[in-house]
């Protein structure tokens, strides 16, 4: 009955353990998440202000496909003014998060065959969207001992006739690493001369603790032709719920055909929400976002001391997102049975590294309180030991 396209998909790791949790914790278990990548505190007042304000005045409405003219401005600003990226606000488009962003990408500029370098380890949903849109993922590894990072030579040698893209994530999902602009320039000298797309995935740049955040279209003006750069506010200013994502190019072709694909599947996205967005791009959200990275800041260093101490367990110091991809290979060499057997041992939900394509770690987020964070630890210690 069902496509083979449909078949082939795997349903989102993430959200599939996460959802588990929430479940386990309605039926009354003593359960501790720490599986989503979703931030514990609330939107901003200030959003939530907007947000009713766009309701009461009636713009309850549709919209233009890629978004109304005012937010299509202020995220053209916003790239200008955080990331030095002069794009126009007809070459954005604003999509049902960043995930929506992605899938419009690939839909429109992945060609059956077409090969697509991912490094390892990765977000679970690039794979299965490269895949689904007829491409190859080409997974190239990396491990802590090179702070989960692929290096100029590595993805030299990854590239073949076939490759149409690289995916970036900086800061990373799982594992919270971040490139320095140096790292980014030795890529960049890479992919010259080449027609190779680079999909760069932002939506980390606010969290961020000891590093400077550089958008790898910022490079060069090469960079700039060649990069898709996509973001949102789900992490940053903790509006998963709201559904808002984006993305930007030069090319007017490819955002003609994104938006054209947008128009047949989703058209425009809230319109209380797009009115929402404004605050949280215009700069008037700011000192929530500062708020909000700082406590992750302590969080992170806690969560990274009280991992370490653990016998057969070691953690990379994240410098940016809210996850610790946590070294568990002394113990295990099965993450999916380790993250099963701590749920059902010790009532703690991690995410295993399988999912992330990288065996032998388990996710962990701290985009929880200090409190939770403290207790999770314990058990995991008790479970480990
Ligand atoms: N990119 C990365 C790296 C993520 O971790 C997420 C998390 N969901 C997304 C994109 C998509 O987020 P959203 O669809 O909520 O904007
Ligand atoms: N990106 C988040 C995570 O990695 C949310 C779930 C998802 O969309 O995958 O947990």
């Amino acid at each position: 009955m069902l496509t083979k396209r449909v078949k082939r998909l795997n349903e989102s790791m993430t959200i599939a353990i996460s959802t588990l949790a929430r479940n386990l914790k309605a039926e009354g278990k003593d359960v501790l998440s720490f599986s989503a990548g979703e931030p514990d505190f609330d939107t901003p007042e200030i959003i939530k202000e907007e947000a009713i304000k766009a309701l009461k005045k009636g713009f309850t409405k549709y919209t233009a496909v890629a978004g109304i003219p005012e937010l299509l401005e202020a995220i053209s600003l916003k790239l200008k003014r955080d990331n030095g990226l002069k794009y126009k606000p007809s070459n954005i488009i604003t999509s049902n998060g960043a995930k929506h962003s992605l899938f419009n990408l690939f839909q429109s500029l992945i060609e059956h065959g077409d090969e697509v370098i991912i490094p390892a380890p990765y977000w679970v949903t690039y794979p299965e969207l490269v895949r689904y849109s007829g491409g190859i993922p080409i997974t190239v590894e990396t491990t802590d001992e090179s702070g989960f990072k692929i290096s100029a030579k590595q993805l030299k040698d990854a590239i073949t006739p076939r490759t149409k893209m690289l995916i970036l994530t900086t800061p990373s999902n799982p594992t919270g690493s971040v490139y320095s602009k140096k790292e980014l320039e030795e890529i960049a000298e890479v992919l010259k001369g080449t027609d190779i797309f680079v999909c760069s995935d932002e939506m980390y740049e606010k969290l961020i603790y000891d590093k400077e955040f550089v958008s790898v279209a910022s490079i060069s003006d090469d960079m700039f032709q060649r990069t898709i750069t996509v973001n949102g506010l789900s992490k940053s200013v903790a509006m998963t719920g709201w559904r808002f994502g984006y993305l930007a190019t030069p090319l007017d072709e490819l955002v003609d055909a994104m938006k054209k694909l947008q128009s047949q599947s989703a058209s425009n996205i809230n319109s209380i929400t797009q009115h929402a967005a404004i605050p949280a791009l215009d700069g008037r959200a700011d000192k929530d976002i500062e708020f909000m990275r700082q406590e992750f800041q302590k969080r992170r260093d806690l969560a990274v001391g009280l991992i370490n101490d653990i016998d057969g367990l070691s953690v990379v110091k994240p410098d940016g997102a809210f996850y610790l991809f946590i070294n568990i290979k002394e113990i295990s060499n099965d993450s999916m049975n380790f993250a099963q057997e701590l749920l059902a041992k010790k009532g703690v939900a991690v995410i295993p590294g399988i999912g992330f394509g990288s065996e032998g770690y388990v996710r962990f987020s701290f985009a929880t309180d200090e409190k939770s964070i403290i207790e999770g630890i314990k058990r995991i210690k008790e479970f480990v030991s």
